[in-house]
């Protein structure tokens, strides 16, 4: 099964639907997860980078051996290709 990523943060979502967030009509998103998206919107504004930048510590802490440079170089690579920060 093709793994799939929150569109907004990058993080794996597994196989159920169970950490996707929720569009405005109560259905979930097929895009963005919980922590991202909730009630049709994304809970927090920012930019590209910001969203980098408070992943870091995550990505790091959730893979033993990988330093915060190495998380945010991967992210940085990663994320332009991610729908929400797709400008193309
Ligand atoms: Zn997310």
């Amino acid at each position: 099964m093709e793994e799939r990523y929150c569109q907004s943060c990058g993080m794996p979502m597994g196989a159920t639907d169970e950490m996707y967030g929720t569009n405005a009509d109560g259905g979930k998103s097929e895009d963005y997860c919980k922590y991202c998206f909730d009630n049709g919107a994304f809970t927090a504004q920012c930019n590209m980078d910001e969203m980098i930048e408070f992943c870091v510590p995550h990505m790091s802490g959730a893979n033993s051996g990988m330093s915060e440079d190495e998380a945010r170089k991967m992210m940085r690579e990663f994320f332009p290709a991610l729908k929400r920060w797709k400008t193309a």
